[in-house]
């Protein structure tokens, strides 16, 4: 589902991100990224995400080579892979309910979709009696349920989130992993960069470790696998 062959990445002013690194995620796997601050999370999430471009290698999603994507096709990688943050990131001045409609008006559906869709995702992240808030009135725990929402109402077969329980007190913190476990469950494939190792530890993903932008651990026990 996910293939990076041989990718690097150094950015303009010569630091490095990622060493040349191959690794492939397979559809439905739940996948922790783990590692020091500044050793490469971020970079690997934002190659995938084609917020950055590698410097060397391809990277492939659902079988299409995402490096050879136009910068105005990347709304449609967006349908196959989405994306929470550590800071939520939703638009203020919209309710809950806006929040996650206007995900799905920017992929043009329709009045019809978006009615239907989107009371069926705040209650499946428990927010159904939140839907009329703005984020300013909502916890944090609230405010990043409304952003894992937002980012799984247009069905995509991928979500990354990048340290999505960094600004979260632990027991919310679980509260959004139990969330990303259950989306995970439905069968969507879930890579998450996290600091929280007594969490990784407990929950016994696969946990790919990244350390100066090497992956130094890569704990997948699945059946069959490309070398990496
Ligand atoms: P992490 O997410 O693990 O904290 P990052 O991927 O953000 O790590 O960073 C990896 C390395 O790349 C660090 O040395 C960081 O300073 C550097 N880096 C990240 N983004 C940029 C950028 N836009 N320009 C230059 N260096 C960057
Ligand atoms: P439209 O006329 O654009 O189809 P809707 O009837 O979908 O409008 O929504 C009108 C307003 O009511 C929107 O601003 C939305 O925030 C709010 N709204 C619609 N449905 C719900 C709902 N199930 N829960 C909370 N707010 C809703």
């Amino acid at each position: 589902m996910i293939y990076l062959n041989n990718v690097s990445k150094t950015y303009p002013n010569g630091t490095v991100g990622i060493k040349p690194t191959s690794l492939s995620i397979e559809k439905g796997e739940f996948v922790f990224i783990t590692g020091n601050s500044g050793s490469g999370k971020s970079t690997l999430l934002k190659l995938m995400l084609k917020e950055v471009e590698p410097t060397h290698g391809k990277i492939s999603i659902n079988g299409r080579e995402i490096t050879k994507l136009k910068r105005r096709q990347v709304p449609y990688l967006r349908r196959d892979v989405a994306v929470v943050f550590q800071d939520f990131r939703l638009l203020p001045n919209k309710t809950v309910y806006e929040n996650v409609a206007f995900a799905m008006q920017v992929v043009q559906a329709s009045s019809k979709e978006i009615r239907r869709a989107v009371p069926v995702v705040l209650g499946l992240v428990g927010l159904a009696k939140k839907a009329r808030c703005y984020p300013h009135e909502l916890s944090g725990g609230e405010q990043q349920r409304t952003a894992i929402a937002r980012a799984i109402v247009n069905n995509s077969p991928i979500l990354i989130a990048d340290e999505p329980t960094g600004n979260l007190d632990p027991s919310t913190s679980w509260e959004i992993m139990n969330l990303l476990l259950d989306i995970n469950m439905r069968g969507v494939t879930v890579i998450v960069a996290t600091h929280e190792r007594e969490m990784v530890n407990l929950l016994k993903k696969r946990e790919i470790e990244v350390s100066n932008g090497i992956i130094v651990k890569d704990t997948y026990e699945g059946g069959y696998h490309d070398e990496v």
